[in-house]
């Protein structure tokens, strides 16, 4: 019997484990440009900790979920998404109690029982990023131009469209639930079944349904920017007027309305797209998130507001993979590659390569052959810059070897000196 790997998760090796780690690195380094901290949580928690914050109607905890019993009956979770398990740790170990603007990164597998198919995975990484501590549009435009300027440094440009909404505040948000209820209760009829149930628990859900998405009932919904208090309104202008300032080229979308119970005011996703026509790629998201006034509170702790997103660091890739953004940089090659042709070689070529290693070159050796053409497959493997290569000759007079692998050139110099120059 041969073990295959799980349906929706993925092996990375080789050029797809550069590629992974070139996005995460480029991310990194704009964060800490941004003076954000990494912060790095536990993979699984008590299942509570998503249900309080995703809401127990939304799909994730409903239908998404890895959840089991430990062996002391407690419920635990692999956690399908960031903010939750983060807004945790910054509660439990009082990160709140610093002054200002707290803000995190982090960077990890997250897991959700989807039905895997192009771009949706069951287990998969997510990128992301929380701030908490200071309730302000100048926040919410800084994260959003910050989710902007990753995309950009990975080399997207026009591939992707910001789409922004605002939700509203608490008042707001009761009234258009309660037009929206009113409105899908006449038009019950034409709502899915699970549509159907969300109508009572939260009919904003039902604006985000993947299976009515297109439908004429759904396109005709009461819009919240109708709704919106003055207060609501007036901060989600000032966020779209820092946007425009910043030159973002976003567009408003009244019906984006984000699947986590948590969120408040301002929502954002990036969506991919075609070049020159905008047109979808794949009608994925790339990056999404948003502001969450209540979620610190509602985790028991002080009303802290907080706003953050996440982009899927596969649907990154392959997005960058269809446009071919990848710098030829990520393969790195190995510096040297060490070659003995002869049996009483091997343990020297073994000695020298730890020299290499601790004056900072990479390279590698055959352990096993001493003839030229096994060593010389290695060489084509790896594709080092420069071949070393210890004959009996060069053994016995203290050199060696050193061809360019790219100008094929050789010279041969003597060991000491050698070494000497790469210090
Ligand atoms: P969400 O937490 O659902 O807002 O997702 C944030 C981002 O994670 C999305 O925009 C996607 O890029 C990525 N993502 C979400 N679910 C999956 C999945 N099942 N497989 C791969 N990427 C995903």
């Amino acid at each position: 019997m041969s073990f295959q790997k799980i349906k929706g998760t993925l092996d990375y090796f080789g050029l797809q484990t550069k590629k992974r780690r070139y996005v995460e690195s480029v991310a990194r380094n704009i964060c800490k440009l941004n003076n954000i901290e990494e912060i790095i949580t536990p993979t699984i928690e008590y299942t509570d900790v998503f249900v309080r914050s995703s809401g127990d109607s939304s799909d994730i905890v409903t239908k998404e979920m890895y959840t089991f019993k430990d062996k002391g009956d407690r419920s635990i979770t692999l956690r399908p998404e960031g903010t939750a398990g983060v807004c945790r740790a910054f509660l439990e170990e009082k990160l709140y109690v610093a002054t200002g603007l707290k803000k995190y990164f982090y960077n990890g597998s997250m897991f959700r029982c989807e039905r895997p198919q192009a771009g949706r995975y069951r287990e998969f990484n997510q990128f992301g990023v929380e701030y908490y501590g200071e309730d302000s549009y100048l926040v919410d435009a800084s994260v959003i131009i910050l989710a902007d300027s990753i995309l950009k440094s990975l080399g997207l440009s026009n591939n992707y469209k910001v789409c922004v909404n605002t939700i509203g505040d608490f008042k707001s948000r009761m009234a258009y639930q309660e037009a929206l209820r009113k409105y899908f209760s006449e038009n019950i009829d034409s709502l899915c079944e699970d549509c159907k149930n969300r109508l009572n628990k939260n009919p904003l859900r039902i604006l985000d349904c993947k299976v009515d998405k297109d439908s004429e009932v759904l396109k005709n919904a009461p819009k919240i920017v109708d709704y919106l208090t003055k207060e609501a309104k007036e901060y989600f202008d000032n966020l779209l007027k820092t946007l425009d300032y910043m030159n973002i080229n976003y567009y408003v979308d009244n019906n984006l309305v984000r699947g986590l119970d948590y969120y408040t005011d301002t929502v954002f996703e990036f969506i991919a797209c075609n070049d020159d026509s905008n047109e979808s790629l794949n009608g994925l998201a790339i990056l999404a998130g948003g502001k969450y006034s209540d979620l610190v509170k509602e985790f028991g702790g002080p009303s802290i507001s907080g706003i953050g997103f996440a982009f899927g660091v596969e649907r990154v890739i392959s997005l960058m993979d269809k446009l071919n953004l990848f710098p030829e940089s990520i393969n790195d090659r190995i510096d040297y590659v060490v070659i003995g042709l002869d049996p009483n070689t091997k343990l020297y070529t073994l000695e020298i390569c730890e020299t290499l290693r601790k004056l900072g070159y990479s390279c590698e050796m055959d352990y096993k052959n001493c003839s030229f053409k096994p060593q010389f497959k290695l060489v084509d493997r790896v594709n080092p810059k420069y071949i070393l290569i210890f004959g009996e000759e060069e053994v016995k007079e203290n050199k060696v070897t050193i061809k360019n692998n790219d100008t094929k050139e050789q010279i041969t110099l003597n060991i000491d000196e050698f070494i000497e120059s790469l210090k």
